[in-house]
């Protein structure tokens, strides 16, 4: 249980209960502060398998989402990559394993996936694995939706047509005014300029097409991202969305933009609570969803035990596959290390025996943003997972912010209560001698 110590518009002191485990958001005489659901209307929650590596968890042969893994490879050198440290591991794959990988899914997948993912690396490098795969898929799963996301750096007109033709959902995976911490800006090249705003226009008649951003220290306020992009566009309507905030993966990112100062932080909470009271946040749905989430579980009661990890790959029924069949942690890792999981063909023997529910950490456990993060990254430990928990914790706290702010008219001002926080190192800027 905590306090949430907040002003009102006058400035007022207003303080309320929220319980993240519970759900339960009430004023400190323990009367309900949004309307709660009726009782009919409520869902009949279902725990969440809590896996850890003791406890492993399954994999099913009929998920409803199936990402599949083209391989690791990019064109970009993004400093903060989430799958840097992960490109020795994976297997290599060539355009005639695809064939092998469609044959191979007839023996072990049962049913019809709701959702198809297809991921690089970048995964237009691997447009000629796309042209076997997707097709085929397609037929066999015409009710799918089959999606990708790219860095936009690499299209023509060929691949233009092919999304058309096939109708892929495209995330354009791009920094917006951060973009430096990524590489070259597709938009500053001309001819690929021209490609991205013709898919743009092509795509986002169906809302087929959306860019989503990743929140770093040299790029943390969601609106000023998005207005970058209605400027490069010149499309008041244009989609921008979050990836969320960066995560540290590897040493590269824990000595680079992982890792935010607490001035930082102070923006980067700042900036998105104040997008809701704008409105700005309302037109950027990584931001809505997460405040809706946040909401709705308070009205609804939502208990943490229904709560599986963010990503959801602790779930049975969302597989990650590379084109040797072979079942991975998550569509960001290498069979040939430990999140080499097994076969798809022996999907009953497959453990994920890698990751960590966040139940069994403390720190989420006694955490009052658990339920707009769902724990971060369910593989990291040690200093990796400290600062990537550290960066959800702020980013949170600006969403549970910018939601008391838009739905009540309060601000959060401080938070009183059992919170604890992994230890981490203590970061020592190292300044030069004139
Ligand atoms: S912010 Fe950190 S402690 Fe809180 S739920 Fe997320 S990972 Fe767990
Ligand atoms: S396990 Fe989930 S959060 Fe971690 S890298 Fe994979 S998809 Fe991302």
């Amino acid at each position: 249980m905590f306090i949430l110590h907040c002003t009102d518009a006058a400035g007022m002191p207003v303080s309320l209960r929220y319980a993240p485990h519970s759900s339960a958001l009430t004023n400190l005489d323990g009367t309900p502060v949004l309307a709660t659901r009726q009782v009919a209307q409520q869902p009949a929650w279902e725990d969440a398998v809590r896996i850890n590596p003791g406890q492993p968890g399954l994999k099913a042969a009929n998920p409803s989402v199936l990402k599949i893994q083209l391989g690791l490879g990019c064109n970009y050198t993004c400093s903060y990559c989430n799958q840097s440290s992960q490109v020795e591991s994976m297997a290599m794959t060539r355009t005639a394993d695809a064939q092998a990988f469609l044959h191979d899914l007839d023996k072990w997948m049962e049913g019809a996936p709701s959702e198809i993912e297809l991921w690089g690396g970048e995964p237009l490098l691997y447009f000629r694995k796309l042209q076997v795969l997707v097709p085929e898929l397609d037929r066999r799963f015409p009710d799918a939706e089959i999606s990708m996301v790219t860095n936009g750096s690499l299209l023509t007109q060929e691949i233009l047509d092919f999304i058309a033709f096939y109708d892929i959902r495209i995330t354009v995976s791009h920094d917006g005014p951060g973009q430096h911490l990524r590489g070259e800006d597709p938009f500053d090249d001309p001819i690929r300029s021209a490609l991205l705003m013709a898919l743009w226009r092509e795509r986002r008649a169906e809302n087929r097409m959306i860019f989503s951003s990743v929140l770093t220290p040299a790029n943390s306020d969601p609106a000023a991202i998005r207005q970058w992009f209605v400027n490069r566009l010149d499309d008041e309507s244009v989609v921008t969305s979050l990836e969320g905030i960066v995560a540290t993966h590897d040493d590269k990112a824990l000595a680079g933009p992982g890792v935010w100062s607490n001035a930082q932080y102070q923006r980067l909470r700042e900036s998105i609570a104040s997008s809701f009271e704008t409105g700005e946040a309302l037109r950027i749905p990584a931001l809505v969803q997460k405040a809706r989430g946040f909401l709705q579980s308070a009205m609804e009661g939502t208990p943490s035990t229904s709560m599986g990890q963010k990503c959801g790959m602790d779930r049975s029924d969302h597989v990650a596959v590379d084109l040797h069949s072979n079942v991975l942690t998550c569509h960001n890792t290498g069979a040939n290390a430990e999140h080499g999981l097994g076969s798809a063909l022996e999907m009953d023997a497959i453990r994920l025996t890698t990751s960590t529910h966040w139940s069994f950490r403390e720190c989420c456990s006694h955490c009052p943003v658990l339920q707009l993060c769902g724990g971060s990254c369910m593989y990291l430990e040690g200093e990796q997972f400290a600062q990537s928990c550290e960066n959800e914790y702020q980013f949170g706290m600006g969403v549970l912010d910018g939601a008391l702010r838009r739905a009540l008219g309060l601000k959060l001002e401080t938070i009183e209560g059992d919170i604890r926080r992994p230890t981490r190192r203590k970061m020592i800027p190292i300044v030069a001698r004139q």
